[in-house]
Protein backbone atom coordinates (compact mmCIF):
# COMPACT_ATOMS: atom_id res chain seq x y z
CA UNK A 1 0.00 0.00 0.00
CA UNK A 2 1.31 3.38 -1.17
CA UNK A 3 0.32 5.20 2.56
CA UNK A 4 2.12 2.31 4.22
CA UNK A 5 5.49 2.37 1.98
CA UNK A 6 5.58 6.24 1.92
CA UNK A 7 5.29 6.10 6.28
CA UNK A 8 7.98 3.31 6.46
CA UNK A 9 10.77 4.61 3.83
CA UNK A 10 10.74 8.78 5.32
CA UNK A 11 11.03 10.45 8.47
CA UNK A 12 8.98 13.80 9.36
CA UNK A 13 12.58 15.49 9.37
CA UNK A 14 13.20 14.49 5.41
CA UNK A 15 10.32 16.12 4.31
CA UNK A 16 11.22 19.23 6.67
CA UNK A 17 14.40 19.22 5.22
CA UNK A 18 13.28 18.60 1.58
CA UNK A 19 10.88 21.68 1.91
CA UNK A 20 13.51 24.05 3.71
CA UNK A 21 12.10 24.33 7.02
CA UNK A 22 14.49 24.69 10.07
CA UNK A 23 14.31 21.90 12.90
CA UNK A 24 15.97 22.58 15.87
CA UNK A 25 15.33 20.62 18.99
CA UNK A 26 12.76 18.50 16.83
CA UNK A 27 11.18 21.49 17.18
CA UNK A 28 9.80 23.89 13.84
CA UNK A 29 8.05 26.83 13.10
CA UNK A 30 4.80 25.84 12.35
CA UNK A 31 4.15 26.66 8.39
CA UNK A 32 0.14 27.04 8.64
CA UNK A 33 0.19 30.24 10.01
CA UNK A 34 2.58 32.96 11.57
CA UNK A 35 4.79 31.03 14.39
CA UNK A 36 7.86 33.33 15.41
CA UNK A 37 8.44 31.13 18.18
CA UNK A 38 8.41 27.83 16.79
CA UNK A 39 5.25 25.79 18.29
CA UNK A 40 5.52 22.84 16.34
CA UNK A 41 7.25 19.43 17.91
CA UNK A 42 8.02 16.97 15.62
CA UNK A 43 8.10 13.59 15.92
CA UNK A 44 9.78 10.03 13.83
CA UNK A 45 6.41 10.27 11.42
CA UNK A 46 4.29 12.97 12.60
CA UNK A 47 3.80 16.40 14.08
CA UNK A 48 1.59 18.52 16.68
CA UNK A 49 1.61 22.34 16.54
CA UNK A 50 0.99 23.67 20.15
CA UNK A 51 -0.65 26.74 18.69
CA UNK A 52 -3.13 25.95 16.13
CA UNK A 53 -3.34 21.95 17.39
CA UNK A 54 -2.52 20.61 14.01
CA UNK A 55 -1.28 17.09 13.72
CA UNK A 56 -1.22 14.78 11.36
CA UNK A 57 1.67 12.23 9.43
CA UNK A 58 4.28 12.88 6.99
CA UNK A 59 1.31 12.56 4.54
CA UNK A 60 -1.00 14.75 5.85
CA UNK A 61 2.09 17.36 6.42
CA UNK A 62 2.69 17.47 2.80
CA UNK A 63 -1.05 17.83 1.91
CA UNK A 64 -1.68 20.97 4.40
CA UNK A 65 1.82 22.51 2.98
CA UNK A 66 1.00 22.39 -0.28
CA UNK A 67 -2.88 22.55 -0.44
CA UNK A 68 -3.47 18.96 -1.83
CA UNK A 69 -5.88 16.33 -1.54
CA UNK A 70 -4.26 13.10 0.40
CA UNK A 71 -3.54 10.89 -2.98
CA UNK A 72 -1.96 13.97 -4.36
CA UNK A 73 0.38 14.59 -1.13
CA UNK A 74 1.32 11.04 -1.69
CA UNK A 75 2.45 11.36 -5.41
CA UNK A 76 4.30 14.74 -4.74
CA UNK A 77 5.96 12.66 -2.00
CA UNK A 78 6.75 10.11 -4.02
CA UNK A 79 7.54 12.25 -7.43
CA UNK A 80 9.92 14.89 -5.10
CA UNK A 81 11.82 11.57 -3.07
CA UNK A 82 11.82 9.44 -6.19
CA UNK A 83 10.73 6.72 -4.39
CA UNK A 84 8.97 5.27 -7.37
CA UNK A 85 6.40 3.53 -5.74
CA UNK A 86 3.31 2.51 -8.03
CA UNK A 87 0.67 5.05 -7.62
CA UNK A 88 -2.18 3.26 -8.39
CA UNK A 89 -4.70 2.35 -5.28
CA UNK A 90 -6.79 -0.21 -4.62
CA UNK A 91 -10.62 0.42 -4.22
CA UNK A 92 -10.81 0.13 -0.76
CA UNK A 93 -8.06 3.42 -0.93
CA UNK A 94 -9.81 5.21 -2.94
CA UNK A 95 -12.78 5.28 -0.92
CA UNK A 96 -10.79 5.43 2.11
CA UNK A 97 -9.49 8.97 0.71
CA UNK A 98 -12.49 10.36 -0.83
CA UNK A 99 -13.91 10.39 2.89
CA UNK A 100 -10.81 11.99 4.01
CA UNK A 101 -11.26 14.38 1.41
CA UNK A 102 -14.68 15.45 2.11
CA UNK A 103 -14.31 15.77 5.46
CA UNK A 104 -11.68 18.30 5.29
CA UNK A 105 -13.32 20.48 2.21
CA UNK A 106 -16.92 20.13 4.87
CA UNK A 107 -14.53 21.54 7.59
CA UNK A 108 -13.05 24.35 5.54
CA UNK A 109 -16.88 25.12 4.46
CA UNK A 110 -17.63 25.39 7.93
CA UNK A 111 -15.02 27.83 8.88
CA UNK A 112 -15.73 30.01 5.95
CA UNK A 113 -19.45 30.48 7.11
CA UNK A 114 -17.78 30.41 10.80
CA UNK A 115 -15.52 33.71 8.72
CA UNK A 116 -18.44 35.45 7.34
CA UNK A 117 -20.75 34.96 10.14
CA UNK A 118 -18.21 36.84 12.27
CA UNK A 119 -17.62 39.59 9.51
CA UNK A 120 -20.73 40.17 9.72
CA UNK A 121 -21.64 40.29 13.57
CA UNK A 122 -18.75 42.99 13.63
CA UNK A 123 -20.29 44.93 11.03
CA UNK A 124 -23.71 45.14 12.91
CA UNK A 125 -21.81 46.07 15.82
CA UNK A 126 -19.83 48.28 14.53
CA UNK A 127 -23.19 50.00 12.68
CA UNK A 128 -24.85 50.50 16.19
CA UNK A 129 -21.75 51.79 17.81
CA UNK A 130 -21.90 54.79 15.08
CA UNK A 131 -25.18 55.32 15.11
CA UNK A 132 -25.09 55.77 19.19
CA UNK A 133 -21.62 58.00 18.86
CA UNK A 134 -23.96 60.13 16.68
CA UNK A 135 -26.77 59.79 19.34
CA UNK A 136 -24.14 61.18 22.02
CA UNK A 137 -22.90 63.70 19.80
CA UNK A 138 -26.10 64.91 19.04
CA UNK A 139 -27.40 65.34 22.57
CA UNK A 140 -24.10 66.83 23.90
CA UNK A 141 -24.61 69.50 21.93
CA UNK A 142 -27.84 70.33 23.15
CA UNK A 143 -27.10 70.53 26.63
CA UNK A 144 -28.49 73.33 28.90
CA UNK A 145 -28.41 74.34 32.26
CA UNK A 146 -31.59 73.18 33.19
CA UNK A 147 -31.29 69.94 31.08
CA UNK A 148 -27.91 68.99 31.89
CA UNK A 149 -28.51 66.47 34.69
CA UNK A 150 -31.38 64.33 32.37
CA UNK A 151 -29.09 64.60 29.21
CA UNK A 152 -26.20 63.56 31.13
CA UNK A 153 -27.91 60.62 32.44
CA UNK A 154 -29.33 59.84 29.07
CA UNK A 155 -25.40 60.13 27.71
CA UNK A 156 -24.40 57.63 30.09
CA UNK A 157 -26.35 55.15 29.28
CA UNK A 158 -25.71 55.68 25.67
CA UNK A 159 -22.02 54.90 26.40
CA UNK A 160 -22.69 52.35 28.51
CA UNK A 161 -23.98 50.28 25.76
CA UNK A 162 -20.90 51.57 23.38
CA UNK A 163 -18.89 50.17 25.92
CA UNK A 164 -20.59 46.68 25.30
CA UNK A 165 -20.60 46.77 21.98
CA UNK A 166 -16.91 47.56 22.12
CA UNK A 167 -15.78 43.94 24.15
CA UNK A 168 -18.41 42.42 22.03
CA UNK A 169 -16.34 43.41 18.84
CA UNK A 170 -13.68 42.46 20.69
CA UNK A 171 -14.35 38.80 21.54
CA UNK A 172 -15.12 38.77 17.64
CA UNK A 173 -11.07 39.00 16.41
ZN1 LIG B 1 0.39 25.77 14.06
Amino acid sequence: MLKENILSLLNMSDVLNKYNIKIRNNMCSCPFHKDKNPSMKIYDKSFYCFSCNRTGDIIQFVQYLFNLSFVDAMKKINYDFNLNLKCSLSKEEKKHFKKIQEKLEKEKLYKKQLENRKKNKFILYANLYLLLKRQVDKINKTITYENWEEQTEIISNLQNKMEILNMKMDLLY
